[in-house]
């Protein structure tokens, strides 16, 4: 579907066009979506009835209201009205869209409404009366709607004028948390093979300088949530710059930037030899970092590969094989902490599945239909086996969320997650070398450190490293993508 298509979808959504009768200008460009969805091109009394539109003809006097929320309470009076009076020649049809006055009312952006520099908004939505009317004003301009409100907010008289774009109104539509935004690809679970094939390294320089590398970079670590700099500067201060490249860099108690060395001796390549597990970092906080940076300023000779693997494909895999595994991991907490009292104390009950608001796995299908929809629904994973705190004693029975019962659950989700986790063509392992730095979404990809070697004695392997939280990554997105979109 076009752009223009899809956003005439979403306004077809919230406007019916009545069945019947001549729509002139923006009514017609909306009727003609909605005449092509027999299933709601149903007439407002129809409409009513079932509870779906908000305006609709009322027992009074030909007047309008707004029937869900007459549903919601149906003892109450109404509290939207227009009169029919506007529904003549160049007056506003309520019939002709299924939205509320008070929803319109209250996108009016006109200077009196919206500061024009701070963009702030100058009224409060409570200070919209209840019984607000608006009258809809001819326009020569099929892609505006021009509404003149009576009744109005105090101290805005009744020349007090609406203008919306049909823009407005598809972007102020969309049911999504994450605001007015352009399209944004879909996310893309990966096996490391498919990683190798889809996702080039990316050269420091255009990452700095060019705006379309720089939504290249952010939009792939939405889909993949890994990215790879190379020719990075020689400099503990180049982290920094890769982060601020984005926004500001996220501070903790390990400082705003941190280091991450390791000198492997002889006589210890045997302790440090040890593999450092997948994990996520500081999923103690209750609000974790969502990208992690590590500069490569050094490396060793042989040993120290860094590992990474997708966990929202180890839970897709998971949902295949058991999808009730999952379902526990959605549902039974696991505590997290960082445990030096004497400096700094975290703690913090989590989900190794944690949904996005609203989602449920109940009613998801098993198998691969299931599992494409679990991909959407999941939020994020937490995973961090080095900084698991102990869990409630199961025999506090005052705490309902955890019992021995709830335990042996949660661990035997837990075994089956973790080995999808490890499965070894999920895993893509690089030799990071001077000058790259990796870029990854800490609660999606988790990363390790594979085993020092002997011919690693002496030599330094040196990481820098820093966070930033997510906010300032969907910023920037949606920065980009607007001026793309524009050029
Ligand atoms: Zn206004």
């Amino acid at each position: 579907m076009s752009l223009v298509g899809r956003k005439l979808a979403v306004v077809s959504a919230k406007c019916r066009a009545q069945a019947s009768g001549k729509l002139p200008g923006t009514e017609r460009l909306f009727k003609s979506v909605a005449a092509s969805q027999q299933e709601s091109s149903s007439t407002p009394t129809h409409i009513a009835a079932s509870g779906q539109s908000l305006l609709h003809r009322s027992a009074k006097g030909g007047h309008f209201q707004t029937s869900r929320i007459a549903h919601a309470s149906p003892s109450t009076s109404p509290i939207y009205e227009t009169t029919t009076n506007a529904t003549t020649t160049s007056g506003w049809d309520p019939q002709a869209f299924d939205v509320s006055l008070l929803w319109l009312r209250d996108l009016c952006e006109c200077s009196r409404c919206v500061d024009p520099s701070t963009k702030q908004k100058l009224f409060s939505t409570v200070d919209i009366p209840p019984n607000i009317q608006g009258t809809r004003l001819p326009s020569s301009d099929d892609a505006k709607i021009t509404l003149r409100w009576t009744n109005d907010i105090v101290g805005y008289g009744n020349d007090h004028v609406t203008t919306l774009s049909t823009e407005m109104y598809s972007q102020n539509s969309r049911n999504s948390s994450g605001g007015p935004l352009f399209d944004i690809p879909a996310r893309n679970l990966w096996l490391a093979q498919h990683f190798r094939a889809k996702c080039e390294d990316m050269d420091y320089e255009h990452y700095m300088q060019s705006d379309h590398s720089v939504l290249q970079a952010l939009q792939q670590l939405h889909t993949h949530g890994l990215l790879f700099l190379t020719n990075v500067p020689d400099s503990e201060k180049s982290v920094s710059a890769i982060v601020e490249r984005i926004g500001p860099l996220k501070n903790t108690f390990y400082g705003s930037t941190w280091d991450v060395r390791s000198v492997p001796e002889a006589k210890n390549v045997a302790y440090t030899a040890q593999d450092l597990g997948f994990h996520m970092d500081l999923m103690y906080m209750q609000q974790p970092p969502h990208l992690q940076f590590l500069h490569c300023i050094r490396s060793s000779a042989a040993g120290g590969a860094s590992l990474f693997t997708d966990s929202f494909r180890a839970a897709r895999d998971l949902w295949v094989d058991d999808p009730d595994s999952v379902r526990n991991l959605a549902q039974l907490p696991v505590n997290f902490h960082y445990n030096h009292p004497e400096l700094h104390y975290y703690h913090q009950s989590r989900r190794v599945v944690e949904l996005k608001d609203g989602a449920s796995l109940d009613s998801l299908p098993s198998g691969e239909q299931g599992a494409k929809m679990l991909a959407d629904a999941i939020r994020n994973v937490s995973w961090a086996p080095p900084f698991q705190a102990p869990f409630i004693n199961p025999n506090a029975k005052k705490l309902e969320e955890i019992s021995g019962e709830t335990l042996i659950r949660w661990h035997a989700a837990a075994r089956k997650f973790s080995e999808a986790v490890h499965q070894p063509a999920g895993i893509y392992e690089r030799m990071m070398r001077p000058g790259e730095c990796v870029i990854f979404d800490n609660r999606r990809v988790l990363h390790a450190r594979r085993a020092f070697e002997v011919g690693d004695a002496g030599k330094e392997r040196w990481l820098r490293g820093a966070y930033m939280d997510e906010d300032p990554f969907l910023s920037k997105t949606k920065v980009m993508q607007k001026l793309q979109a524009t050029v």
